[in-house]
């Protein structure tokens, strides 16, 4: 690993922590090492005291004892926006869940005021539980596009693809014309980026997707769920480079299936991890959908090493990085990469002794003990709160809306 640069941007903030996780080679752990970032980049990752010496004078300084400090997490399957129906229809099967629920509030309910005020919600809550990159699909991408910009949050938004009519477009044609004019728009920005995002199979048709996708099974594919894959489809997903995206609260919750991750990773294939959206989880908790990850992987392959929690914190952030086609900027701490980090606080009675900081993290830690956060350098969360919004507020918005949507649909 390189562990100083002579390029770049010039160091300014060197933080230090008792453990450095920086995922790459997977299941190391440095201690006492600290990262440097200049400008919106990790410029050097190397042990505290040499750290001292080297920057001492030039930087500030930031001194974590008893954190660790991971990349963070990639939530890379969410419907930001859907947080507002958290807990609006539970229990169900999944086609009554969608036609007398979900689809029908949606219809009433879902306009650019909506989209706005559940994807504050949904980045407030991922950045308060060390997520720091969201893969979205919903209507009015453009403003999960823009909300995400104000709390400079990183996100790729789909150009969602689906045939039936919403408040955001009439038809196939009109999604993807509106995508395409979204990706224009977007073109330039550093931390929201764009992806075709066709739905599913049972709301696409054929024609659609053959129209804009040749050769849809390939690197630049990330399949969500898959919790029905065929003998010999994982084959040809490996050989294609496909990306899995497995989403197992979601798919628990709904009883899907189970996604066949042993057997995937056994076959060479990149998967990433997906709380899915709020309406069907209920939460956005990278660390809890990390942890289930990796036990259901146990229970389903029946092997105790399946998944071990070093594998389940890669899937967690590199996994993800490399399945929204971000992995050369995002998904471990190396020089050169995107200053996007968080700081876990391990001295809590959650997560006492530490044996291995990794195990612990996986295993054992809350989301709420992450204590910081950075994204592309700039800090997000500092001392378990958010620097740039109000959490009060924003969960104060939602409470309105859910007053307004409990008066109507009852
Ligand atoms: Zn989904």
């Amino acid at each position: 690993m390189a562990t100083s640069s002579n390029s770049g941007p010039a160091a300014e903030h060197v933080i230090s922590a008792s453990w450095v996780i920086p995922v790459v080679p997977e299941g190391a752990v440095l201690e006492e090492h600290s990262v440097v970032i200049g400008g919106d980049q990790i410029v050097d990752v190397l042990p505290t005291d040499e750290a001292r010496e080297r920057y001492g004078t030039t930087t500030t300084h930031t001194q974590l004892d008893g954190h660790a400090l991971t990349p963070g997490l990639v939530n890379a399957h969410t419907h930001a926006a859907m947080s507002l129906f958290r807990g609006f229809a539970d229990d169900l099967e999944l086609m009554d869940w969608l036609n007398n629920h979900i689809w029908p509030a949606e219809g009433r309910w879902v306009d650019d005021e909506f989209v706005r005020s559940g994807t504050r919600l949904a980045i407030a809550e991922m950045l308060l539980g060390g997520t720091t990159t969201f893969n979205d699909m919903y209507f009015f991408p453009e403003v999960t596009a823009r909300v995400a910009a104000e709390m400079r949050m990183r996100c790729t938004v789909g150009m969602i693809m689906i045939d039936f009519p919403s408040r955001w477009a009439g038809g196939p044609d009109e999604y993807l014309e509106k995508g395409l004019a979204l990706h224009d728009e977007l073109r330039h920005s550093s931390l929201v980026t764009t992806a075709f995002a066709p739905h599913a199979p049972y709301t696409v048709s054929d024609e659609p997707l053959a129209l804009s996708t040749l050769g849809l099974l390939g690197p630049t594919l990330a399949a969500v769920h898959m919790t029905q894959l065929l003998d010999g489809e994982i084959e040809a997903i490996a050989e294609a480079g496909v990306n899995v995206v497995h989403c197992p609260e979601s798919n628990l919750k709904l009883a899907s299936g189970t996604c066949p991750v042993s057997a995937l990773l056994d076959a060479g294939v990149n998967v990433a991890i997906g709380t899915d959206g709020a309406a069907s989880n209920n939460d956005l908790n990278m660390f809890s959908e990390m942890r289930t990850a990796a036990l259901l992987a146990k229970v389903s392959s029946a092997d105790p090493t399946s998944v071990p929690a070093s594998k389940a914190l890669t899937l967690a952030t590199l996994g993800g990085a490399r399945a929204m086609g971000l992995e050369s900027r995002i998904g471990s701490l190396e020089v050169g990469k995107q200053a996007d980090m968080i700081a876990i606080d391990l001295s809590t009675v959650y997560t006492q002794p530490v044996y291995d900081p990794i195990s612990q993290i996986v295993y054992s830690a809350d989301r709420g003990q992450v204590a910081h956060s950075w994204i592309a350098g700039t800090q997000l969360l500092r001392d378990g709160a958010l620097t740039r919004d109000n959490a009060d507020d924003i969960a104060a918005d939602a409470a309105s809306w859910g007053q307004r949507m409990r008066e109507t649909e009852t």
